[in-house]
Parts: structure tokens; C-alpha cells; sequence
């Protein structure tokens, strides 16, 4: 599945693609993939004549902003693709909107298993920083109508100048979950799935079981660099392809052989050379070594 790294590929390669062009017309091939508004013809004709100003990410969303502020949010789910096709490109029967642009290319959103879904909202409310809790609910409660409420639960950008350790420290404290679990809660940071979160608590040296509140500030600078680092690095190898993620070139990325743990169990760690281990963390698969990474029973039996 797509996580921080492969959203915010496809971003890129978005905005250096399609920045400037305008939709000329949007075939809905899958209805249930529209998410807003409702029907689908009404999010074809809203879109229809508008072109695309920059695009970005927002958790393990593509952003793409209209010129007129609009923003159209890509939750590309387990096998969402967004592809750019040249004219006279064969037409892909698993494309479930198409986006024909005025220069005769299309925006595919291809998706084989249907899970991710596609909106069109009014822009504001994305930088809105810590929103009062009434004011939360109060966006949770109705339908969204601002891109801003659409991720009005998700949790800080840990690439963000403001994700600091101090701010990451202070989202720990009086939290009993495990660091595995809380890693993939989507409203304690954003972004961060199985790949991601397996990755930093290797880096960082700590057990995916350990509880959050147990950490030493140590610790938790080191977790903070270490969920930066094996970001920024999946998004410089161009994130990482298992299964049907691919770039909006159509290519996969490169980072899923320079993974260290993730989806190598029995290989050695490439830290002590002793084999990475799995064990199933809330029905996810989890990789981490047991020498490195030190179990916290273990820890507290041989005090
Ligand atoms: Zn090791």
C-alpha cells in the first residue's frame, strides 16, 4: 500500500506534469470511486474546463489544486495508481476515472482492487494548526466541505519543519499503546504504514512492542530522526513498489530492494548480522530484529 514516500512521488512527478493543464472532460468508468460530490456526472461536470495549479500531499493523499482554489484529494488506498498516458497510449481496463487533458494526454486513476477514492472540495481549512477540540468535532460531525476538513482527524507531517522531537515527545507522553501500533494511527502522525513504521523502529533501535510513554528522551530524538530518515530516503529512491504501486510514469520505485527489515524475515539484520524476525502486531505483519531491537519483557525481566 502507497504510504508517504510513493503519495508524494506521484506528487512530484504530478506537478511537473500536468501543472498548467486544463481537463477538458472526466469519464467515471467506476462510480464508487468518486467520494464527492455525489453523483459522479456532477464531480465530471464541476471539473469540466479546469485547469490544475500545483499538486501536493497531504497524508497518503494527492493534492491536486485548481487555478479557481478547488482541490481534488486522490486517496490512492492499496492499488490506487495515478498515470500520466500520452496520446495513442492502449486504453487500461483497470482505469476507473480518466482525466482527458486539453493536449491530448490523459490522468488515469488506475486501481485493480477499487479501495481508493477520489473528492472535489472547496480549498481552505489544510494549514489550520491544532484545531480546538470543539471545533474538531464540529468538523467531523457534518459531511466536509473544505479540503481542510476532509483531513481535519490526521496527525502532523513528520517531514514538516514543525514535526520536531519536542512536539514528537509531547505526543507520546501519557500514551500506553505500542510503538508499532501508534506509528500506523493516522491521526498520531500521517503518512506512516507498515513499510515506514517497521523501518523506523529498526533504525531507531526500538522494540515494535515497546509502549509509547516508556521511552527515554533519548529514544525519542532518536525514533524522530529515524522516522524522517527512512522517509526522506523512500522518497529519494522513489518509494517503494510491492504489488501494483507504480509512479505516475508508470514505473515502479526503487526503494522496496534498499529496505532493512521490511519483508525479510530470516535474512540477516544488516546491523549484527543476526536474523530479522516477524510477529503480528494488530493483524499487521511486523519485521524487526531481536537482537538490535530489544524485546521489553525481556528488558524489564532482567532488572
Ligand atoms: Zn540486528
Amino acid at each position: 500500500m502507497p504510504e508517504l514516500p510513493e503519495v508524494e512521488t506521484v506528487a512530484r512527478d504530478l506537478q511537473r506534469w500536468v501543472t498548467g493543464s486544463t481537463i477538458a472532460d472526466v469519464e467515471v468508468r467506476w462510480e464508487r470511486t468518486i467520494r464527492h460530490p455525489q453523483p459522479a456526472a456532477r464531480f465530471a461536470a464541476e471539473l469540466r474546463g479546469a485547469t490544475v495549479g500545483r499538486v501536493g500531499r497531504r497524508a497518503k493523499s494527492v493534492l491536486i489544486h485548481l487555478a479557481d482554489g478547488r482541490v481534488v484529494t486522490v486517496a490512492l488506498r492499496m492499488t490506487g495508481a495515478l498515470i500520466v498516458a500520452p496520446p495513442g497510449t492502449p486504453d487500461d481496463r483497470y482505469a476507473r476515472v480518466v482525466f482527458h487533458l486539453a493536449d491530448g494526454r490523459q490522468l488515469r486513476y488506475r486501481d485493480v482492487r477499487k479501495f481508493g477514492r477520489i473528492g472535489l472540495w472547496e480549498g481552505g481549512g489544510l494549514l489550520a494548526r491544532r484545531p480546538r477540540s470543539a471545533s474538531r468535532r464540529v468538523a467531523e460531525a457534518r459531511e466536509p466541505a473544505r479540503v481542510g476538513d476532509v483531513f481535519a482527524r490526521h496527525g502532523p507531517e513528520p517531514l514538516r519543519s514543525s514535526f520536531t522531537a519536542a512536539r514528537l515527545a509531547e505526543r507520546l507522553q501519557g500514551r500506553s499503546a505500542r510503538l508499532k501500533t501508534l506509528l500506523l494511527d493516522q491521526s498520531f502522525i500521517a503518512g506512516v504504514g507498515n513499510i515506514y513504521a517497521d523501518e523506523a523502529l529498526w533504525r531507531a533501535r526500538l522494540h515494535p512492542l515497546r509502549r509509547a510513554d516508556s521511552l527515554t528522551p533519548g529514544e525519542v530524538r532518536r525514533l524522530h530522526r529515524a522516522i524522517r530518515a527512512v522517509l526522506r530516503q523512500g522518497i529519494a529512491n522513489r518509494g517503494a513498489s510491492f504489488a501494483d504501486y507504480v509512479g505516475a510514469d508508470g514505473e515502479p520505485g526503487e526503494n522496496a530492494e534498499r529496505l532493512s527489515v521490511y519483508q525479510r524475515s530470516g535474512e540477516p539484520c544488516l546491523r549484527c548480522g543476526r536474523p530479522i524476525s516477524r510477529l503480528v502486531i494488530g493483524q499487521r505483519s511486523t519485521h524487526y530484529c531481536p537482537h538490535c531491537q530489544v524485546d521489553p519483557l525481556a528488558e524489564q525481566a532482567a532488572r
